[in-house]
């Protein structure tokens, strides 16, 4: 691999390598762009085969980040670390403490949460070793879970579809499947349940599912696999990627995808165009699932959980734009998000073009 040949690919600014000895950590902290802002990312701990799996995968899920934050309008910017090593077996103090001496060696350039393989405890260890932290447990004055505000901006951005499509954003009566009642689809269920929708889940968790029957009686359960053939009018992934693929697109009777799994086309342009073709609306996953960013880029002014609430609903507008710009533009509609995330950097990059001459107080992004 020619390391700057990789870096330079998709414009990446900065890749840090962090090693401890003692604690046995191996850590690489990947900044893709910071025109919007600090680089914020989670950190994901994974057994990688090889460093340059890791490199890969950090390199990809920090420009992720970039676009993720700038559509949902943060004045952030995009990051992602990840430790190489097993999360149930190399997790100690000292391993997230020497982290995060490296977190604060950035001097706030890149700013952590947790991610995949780690948890709020492994980042209160980080905070203790640097300010540059977010998705702080609440008892700690941080937002906690963010799984509540995923799936408030999922609900909101069904909606902001169901507004596109039909004239009219009431779920009442509407049919919705949900895949996967971890903890994002249950309080979709929630919500949806309160706002009058009838529900078809399904989930390969027993305790999971029977959480939302005991809760919701009227929740009907399908099978795994028949998920993709439920009669309903929206279809809400919230497990596993790659779940709009060859195999599953023409089985849909669902005229709307609104869900918040990562990575719900299996591949961009032609499951994007597979949808297209077959008159289904699709809400961008990377835009609608961003209730959660949103909540903890909230902890950085301090958390106010009215605000993050507020905030996290704005995903309705996000999606009806994009919507809009899809179809105004003839794009499909995860082209029509990047376009709006690239739009914002290059309008904020302008902008920031402008010498203001010597101010005493500098903004978020400076
Ligand atoms: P989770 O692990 O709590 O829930 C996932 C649920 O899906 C579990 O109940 C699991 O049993 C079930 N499941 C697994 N395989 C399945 C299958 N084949 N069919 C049906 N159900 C299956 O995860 P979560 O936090 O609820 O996240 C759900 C999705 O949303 C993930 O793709 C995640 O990356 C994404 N996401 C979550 C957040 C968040 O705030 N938690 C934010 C952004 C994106």
């Amino acid at each position: 691999m020619h390391l700057f040949d990789e870096i330079a690919k998709k414009s990446h600014e900065q890749l840090v390598f962090c090693h401890d000895e003692v604690s046995g950590l191996r850590a690489i902290i990947a900044i893709h762009d910071t025109t919007l802002g600090p680089a914020l990312g989670g950190t994901r701990m994974y057994p990688y085969k090889s460093d340059e799996d890791a490199i890969i995968d950090v390199l990809r899920l920090s420009r992720g980040m970039t676009y993720k934050s700038a559509a949902a309008g943060l004045n952030l910017g995009g990051g992602k670390a990840v430790i190489i090593g097993d999360p149930k077996k190399h997790k100690s103090e000292q391993l997230f403490r020497a982290y995060g001496r490296f977190v604060q060696s950035l001097a706030g350039r890149y700013i952590t949460a947790e991610d995949v393989g780690t948890t709020v405890r492994d980042m209160e260890w980080v905070r203790h070793e640097t300010d540059f932290v977010t998705g702080i447990s609440r008892a700690l004055g941080g937002s906690g879970d963010p799984s509540p505000m995923t799936a408030l901006g999922v609900f909101e951005g069904m909606k902001a579809a169901a507004a596109f499509q039909r004239g009219n954003e009431s779920l009442e009566g509407m049919r919705v499947s949900v895949q996967g009642v971890g903890a994002v689809g249950r309080h979709l269920v929630d919500m949806l349940v309160g706002d009058g929708a009838h529900v078809v889940v399904c989930d390969v968790d027993a305790d999971n599912l029977a959480a939302v029957t005991d809760k919701h009686r009227e929740v009907q359960v399908v099978d795994i696999d028949a998920i993709y053939d439920a009669d309903v009018d929206i279809y809400a992934p919230c497990a596993l990627g790659a779940t709009l693929n060859p195999q599953t697109i023409g089985r849909l009777k669902a005229s709307i995808v609104a869900g918040s799994a990562n990575n719900q086309l299996a591949e961009d342009e032609r499951d994007g165009a597979a949808l297209a073709e077959r008159g289904i609306v699709y809400a961008p996953d990377y835009v609608i699932n961003a209730g959660g960013l949103i909540n903890v880029a909230n902890e950085l002014e301090g958390y106010n959980r009215d605000r993050a609430s507020q905030q996290v609903a704005g995903i309705y507008d996000i999606i009806r734009d994009i919507l809009t710009i899809a179809k105004d533009e003839g794009k499909l509609p995860h082209e029509a998000a990047d376009a709006l995330a690239l739009r914002r950097i290059a309008g904020i990059a302008r902008i920031k073009s402008h010498y203001i001459g010597m101010p005493t107080s500098r903004r978020a992004g400076a």
